[in-house]
Parts: structure tokens; C-alpha cells; sequence
């Protein structure tokens, strides 16, 4: 047998041994549904009146203009910002609203920053074993191979160029198997070459994971959209196919028009 197929065994019979804990219950309606939730900064409304609707297993990519209220989004779901008003639930069973960030955590919702943020003294799998802290069912060499980083294992994190250190959060992420992963703009200052492979990725996560994928480079989001949504002065302007949102003419208006 070879020492990766001893491994997936192994990670299957943790996996089995684990205790599920609180279970996210998907199975009459979403993974994450926001209502009429708005959020005023100092008078200034960030987020109005804003509903979205997350499924299980969905890759959702959603894009706006600067300052549409995208990061702020993923705060609220992440209990950084309480909404002044509205609905945020995670599944039909949790209130994401009566909930802190480290609770919110703990149940399965991952977010990636849009800085990479590993420890650059430590190398590759020291970073994935220390995102397992917390919970050892998955093991770090098979989310190195997940990552594209296997060769890499025993290399300071330090030396990783960009896109690679961005993988490796990404991987620190999965080691803690989130439902929900919440990525913003993952693709920023990546090479070609390295956009191509985070866009497999994220791609091979759908279906496993919920994603949700905030990002300004258009050509990223056609190569990995599904479905799109666009947030605009902190509500949903238009949601659907890449096709349709980009022949939409309030979209093309404020904010395709802006990059022309
Ligand atoms: P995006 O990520 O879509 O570019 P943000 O969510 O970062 O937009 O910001 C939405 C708006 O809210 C911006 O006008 C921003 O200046 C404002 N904003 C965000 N966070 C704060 C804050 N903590 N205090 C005041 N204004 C904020
Ligand atoms: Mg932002």
C-alpha cells in the first residue's frame, strides 16, 4: 500500500472517530442566508438592506465596485461587525447574530484575509499541523497535496512567493474543515500562471466546501463563476450567470463601465 493511500485510510478512520460537532443542518434551506441586514458607519450606510442566500456546496463569487460593501459583508458573517438590523443564520440552526467570532469559527466558517497571513518561520507543514490545533482530523500531508505544496513540506513559509503563501492559508484553512470558506480577493498581485492554479483550487473545494469568493479581477471570476453576484452601494444589484450579470445594463453602468 502506498503511504498515501495509508494516509487517506488513516484520515478516513479519524474522520469516522471524530465527534460531529454542531451540525450544521442544510436540510431544508441554505448553508447561509443574510436578510435585511444593514450596517451604518458614522451615518454612512455600508451595507443596505442586503439578502443573499448561500447552498450547500456552492461556489459563490461575488463582485463591486470599491466600497460596495463586500469586505464588510464577510465581517458581518464572521461576527467582526454587528449588523444594526436584520437576519444572519448559518443553516436553519444557528443565529450568527447572537454569536461571537471565535464561536462563529468553531462552527465551521473559515475566512481568508486578503493578506496572506502564515508563519514565516515555520515551513509548510509545521504551518498546516498548526492550523490543526484544534481539530486532527484531517492530516497536513494530504492537504499539502490538496495545496499544490507536497514538494515544499519542509520549506520555510518564509521563502514561498506570493501565490504559494496564499495556497497555504488557504490549506490552513482547510485543515480545520470549514463548511463556509470566505475568500477575499484571493487573486491579488498573483502571477497568471498562479491565478490559473487558484482558480483550480478553489474550484476542486466546491461540492466539499461552500465557498464564497470575493474578487475584482473580472477574468478570474469568469474562469471560476458559477453563479455571481453584484454588490453594489451595499445591496445586491444582480445576481446570475457571468453572462447574464455582465450584459446587465445597471451593472455595465456601475461597475463594468468603471474599468472600461
Ligand atoms: P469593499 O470591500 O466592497 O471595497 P468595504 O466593505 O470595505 O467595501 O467598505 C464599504 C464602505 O464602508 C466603504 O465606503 C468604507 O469606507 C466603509 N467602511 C468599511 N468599514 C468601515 C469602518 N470600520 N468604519 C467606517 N467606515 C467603514
Ligand atoms: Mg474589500
Amino acid at each position: 500500500m502506498s503511504i498515501f493511500q495509508e494516509l487517506a485510510n488513516r484520515d478516513q478512520v479519524f474522520e469516522f472517530l471524530a465527534p460531529v460537532q454542531s451540525p450544521v443542518d442544510v436540510r431544508h434551506g441554505p448553508i447561509l442566508y443574510l436578510e435585511g441586514v444593514n450596517v451604518s458607519f458614522d451615518g454612512f450606510k455600508a451595507i443596505n438592506n442586503l439578502n443573499l442566500t448561500i447552498d450547500d456546496g456552492e461556489l459563490r463569487c461575488i463582485i463591486g465596485p470599491n466600497g460596495a460593501g463586500k469586505t464588510t459583508m464577510m465581517d458581518i458573517i464572521t461576527g467582526k461587525t454587528r449588523p444594526d438590523t436584520g437576519s444572519v443564520w448559518f443553516g436553519s440552526r444557528h443565529n450568527l447574530l447572537t454569536m461571537n467570532e471565535p464561536d462563529i469559527a468553531s462552527l465551521g466558517i473559515g475566512r481568508k484575509f486578503q493578506k496572506p497571513t502564515v508563519f514565516e518561520a515555520l515551513t509548510v507543514f509545521e504551518n498546516l499541523e498548526l492550523a490543526m490545533a484544534a481539530d486532527k482530523r484531517v492530516l497536513p500531508t494530504l492537504t499539502a497535496v490538496m495545496i499544490g505544496l507536497k514538494d515544499l513540506r519542509d520549506r520555510l513559509a518564509g521563502i514561498l512567493s506570493h501565490g504559494q503563501k496564499q495556497w497555504l492559508e488557504i490549506g490552513m484553512l482547510l485543515m480545520q474543515k470549514p463548511r463556509l470558506l470566505l475568500v477575499d480577493e484571493p487573486v491579488a498581485g498573483m502571477t497568471e500562471q498562479e491565478m490559473e492554479r487558484t482558480a483550480e483550487l478553489l474550484t476542486s473545494l466546491a461540492g466539499k466546501q461552500s465557498v464564497v469568493v470575493v474578487e475584482h479581477d473580472m477574468g478570474f471570476v469568469r474562469s471560476i463563476a458559477r453563479k455571481v453576484t453584484v454588490l453594489h452601494q451595499g445591496s445586491v444589484l444582480a445576481e446570475g450567470s457571468m453572462d447574464q450579470v455582465s450584459n446587465d445594463p445597471e451593472v455595465i453602468k456601475v461597475y463594468l463601465g468603471e474599468e472600461a
